[in-house]
Formats: structure tokens, sequence, C-alpha cells
């Protein structure tokens, strides 16, 4: 299972900025890397149109993260996360995020007003904690 993302600090930022630039919806994208253990390490963080444009849930748009997906497996990584972003609520799972995140594998990045989390569902929600690099 994993318990560590590590993610660059020009990514932390650039998801900081999402989460400002589309206030006051949500913004999401994808994380590709790759997973050594129980550490995912991102390469690159990648936003995607958000076609659920609400204040309060996303959708990926399929056909970019078909595309991300894609790229991604070209260079030998693989999608190992994404992120959306709370532009007015706290870093913590919505219900939506809950049950959209059951039984999905990867990790889910949340930039909220009080920073940014991440999670990964193992039987429930589990905390798995960002470095940055
Ligand atoms: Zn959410």
């Amino acid at each position: 299972m994993i318990n560590e993302i590590r993610i660059s600090r020009l990514d932390i930022g650039m998801i900081q900025q999402e989460l400002e630039s589309n206030k006051p919806y949500e913004a999401c994208g994808v994380l590709t890397g790759t997973i050594n253990g129980s550490t995912a390490l991102v390469e690159k963080a990648l936003p995607v149109t958000n076609v659920n444009r609400t204040r309060a849930s996303f959708e990926l748009d399929p056909k970019q993260f078909y595309n991300a997906w894609n790229e991604a497996e070209k260079i030998g990584s693989e999608i190992v996360g994404v992120y959306h972003t709370h532009p007015a609520s706290s870093a913590v799972p919505s219900l939506w995020d809950r049950m959209t995140m059951e039984n999905d594998l990867m990790v889910w990045v949340i930039a909220g007003v009080d920073g940014m989390r991440a999670y990964i569902w193992d039987n429930g929600i589990k905390p798995v904690k960002i470095n940055e690099y």
C-alpha cells in the first residue's frame, strides 16, 4: 500500500496556482510517475479540464485522461494519482470524493484552503504523506 507521495516543489506550486486561478470552481489533473514499494514518485503533474465544472465536484475530461495515460506509458511511467482542488473547503475528501475513491487504486491529492493532503483507498480512506522534492 502506498503511504508516501513525492511531488516536486514546482508541481506543488502549479497545483496551488490552479486552486487560485479556477476559483470558485474546482480544478483537477493527473499525476504521472512511478511507484516504488510504498512510495509514489510524481514526475509530472498535468492539469486536465474539469468537465463537470461545479463548486463541489470534478470529473476529468476522459480524452485528456487517456492522452496523459498514453504519454506516461510511452516513457515507462503510469498515472499514479489525481489531484483536485477545494477552493472553499479544507483538504478533506467530500462525501462525493469518498464515494468516487472507493476501490480506486490511485493516490488522491486534494489542495484545499488549509493546504494540501493526500489519501488512498485501502478498505477505507487512509492518509498518504506528501513529501516535496
Ligand atoms: Zn473533492
